[in-house]
């Protein structure tokens, strides 16, 4: 008879810390490249100088908020511009899926910064507590002597250490690096950035040292989104079990002929920083990092079989594979008609973005017609109507701008606070000018109800132009 009292079984299942053992190959190799040029770019951006002439930022790549600018080397970009923003993350989203549809989850695998900082701190954590076995003794011995509260407490100052440098190089790119590094220091800094730095710190510190693969598991949705874009053609990390089974340790011992080639060594599981045996089949746990094919080639090497048991594998390849054959080759799995036509795309929007860069003008204008009164009639009998003309000078100085207008003949402009048709515009700047439009008493605008122009400004310095459409109110309104 069944307890009805019974508390139901608890469905939490405690986290087991993961040690990845220390693997040499060529994966391994490319993650190191990967890693140290990412993590280089991240950091040593902000450093970066670019000269843009004396009233303008040096900084080679800027988000400057307080001017509503973006610099990024030799290129501005200005709030109006925020479609090259949106460009570029149209690009990264295409790229990602085609690299997910050609090789699964390589980002995931390689370059995101929640596997590249972990990567830096179960590094940062080798070198101090020593390799898997030596992190395993350590976390399973229960007294806190000397020895465990120094390793634990270097491997934290060590990671703290990371998560203050990945905090404090993220405000660099808001501000003049060398200028806030100073300011941060004295105590002079904007509080925005000592309590961002902090939020950064801290959530390096925890994503990177105790989160780990928690994140991608659980936080991140990519995982839950990437299945959408993989097909049986895309090249993803896989166990061979045709070739790997039945599996077994006793290489001697009597039937051992009738074994696959796994040993069961359990180096591609303990080298997995997720946690997972690869040779269970696709999981979702798997971010492709492709350490456990460096494991596995590793232990084939030493048996004197050949490399691949794990591997990038493709689901269509596998009944070949079954039947004794060769894969098919990977530019077959890579150039297929979903994979150009993301290139494809991709393309167009870069040479979009590239073109719309070369053609976008240096100068540009808003005309907002003043309509409240919507005209004035002036002691000779003439008719005025007013306009907020917004000139935008995106040269680094001063420059003269001559603002004219074309249409109707009889129409004359006239700019407040100048007898002139010039104004300055002040470097890297919008000026409100207020400018007037004056039909005499007689004229046809003066008695229609609406008379439509274009208002023209040239810089005076190089002739560039731009225009605006709008129209004249007369006495008919
Ligand atoms: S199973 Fe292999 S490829 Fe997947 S996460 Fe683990 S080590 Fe990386
Ligand atoms: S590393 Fe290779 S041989 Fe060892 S358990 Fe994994 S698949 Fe088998």
């Amino acid at each position: 008879m069944s307890d009805s009292n019974a508390p139901p079984p608890s469905l939490y299942a405690s986290r087991e810390p993961i040690f990845p053992k220390r693997v040499s190959g060529s994966f391994r190799n490319l993650k190191w490249i990967i890693m140290i040029v990412t993590l280089g770019i991240y950091y040593i951006t902000p450093w970066l100088r670019w000269d843009r002439g004396p009233q303008l930022p040096d900084q080679a790549v800027l988000i400057d908020l307080a001017n509503r600018r973006f610099f990024f080397f030799w290129i501005e970009i200005w709030p109006h511009e925020f479609y090259f923003v949106a460009g570029l993350l149209i690009m990264a989203g295409l790229g990602l899926f085609l690299f997910t549809s050609a090789l699964g989850r390589v980002w995931c695998g390689y370059a995101c910064p929640q596997t590249v900082w972990t990567d830096l701190f179960i590094l940062v954590e080798r070198w101090i507590e020593g390799d898997r076995n030596a992190r395993l003794r350590l976390h399973r011995q229960k007294k806190m002597d000397f020895r465990k509260m120094r390793l634990r407490a270097t491997k934290w100052v060590a990671w703290f250490l990371i998560g203050l440098a990945t905090g404090g190089a993220w405000v660099f790119y808001f501000a003049d690096a060398p200028t806030l590094l100073v300011d941060l220091v004295t105590g002079q800094a904007h509080p925005a950035a000592y309590i961002t730095m902090l939020i950064l710190t801290l959530t390096t510190f925890f994503f990177g040292g105790f989160a780990r693969e928690q994140i991608c598991i659980y936080a991140c949705p990519w995982p839950r989104i990437q299945a959408a874009m993989m097909d049986e053609e895309t090249l993803t990390v896989g166990y061979r079990e045709w070739r790997g089974e039945p599996r077994g340790k006793h290489r001697k011992a009597e039937g051992a002929e009738n074994l696959g080639d796994c040993i069961d060594c359990m180096a591609c599981v303990n080298v997995c920083p997720m946690g997972i045996d690869i040779r269970d089949g696709q999981q979702m746990e798997c971010i492709t990092c492709a350490l456990c094919i460096d494991a596995c080639d590793d232990v084939m090497a030493k048996i004197g079989k050949p490399r691949g048991l794990i591997d990038y594998l493709a689901f269509s390849d596998e009944p070949r594979e079954r039947a004794g054959h060769d894969p098919r080759p990977v530019w077959k799995h890579i150039f297929r008609p979903r994979t150009i036509m993301y290139t494809t795309l991709w393309g167009l929007v870069g040479i979009g973005l590239v073109f719309a860069l070369f053609i976008r003008p240096e100068i540009e204008m808003t005309v907002a017609p003043v309509r409240n009164p919507t005209f004035v009639t002036l002691s000779d009998g003439s008719i005025r109507n007013t306009y907020d003309v917004r000139l935008l000078n995106k040269h680094g100085e001063d420059r003269p701008f001559r603002i004219t207008l074309t249409g109707d003949p009889t129409l004359r402009i006239q700019l407040e606070g100048t007898p002139y048709e010039t104004v300055d515009v002040p470097a890297n700047a919008t000026y409100l000018q207020k400018v007037y439009v004056i039909a005499p008493t007689s004229s046809g605008p003066a008695a229609a109800e609406r008379t439509e122009f274009r208002f023209w400004v040239e810089d005076l310095t190089n002739g560039d132009r731009a225009h605006n459409d709008t129209f004249f109110n007369g006495k008919a309104n």
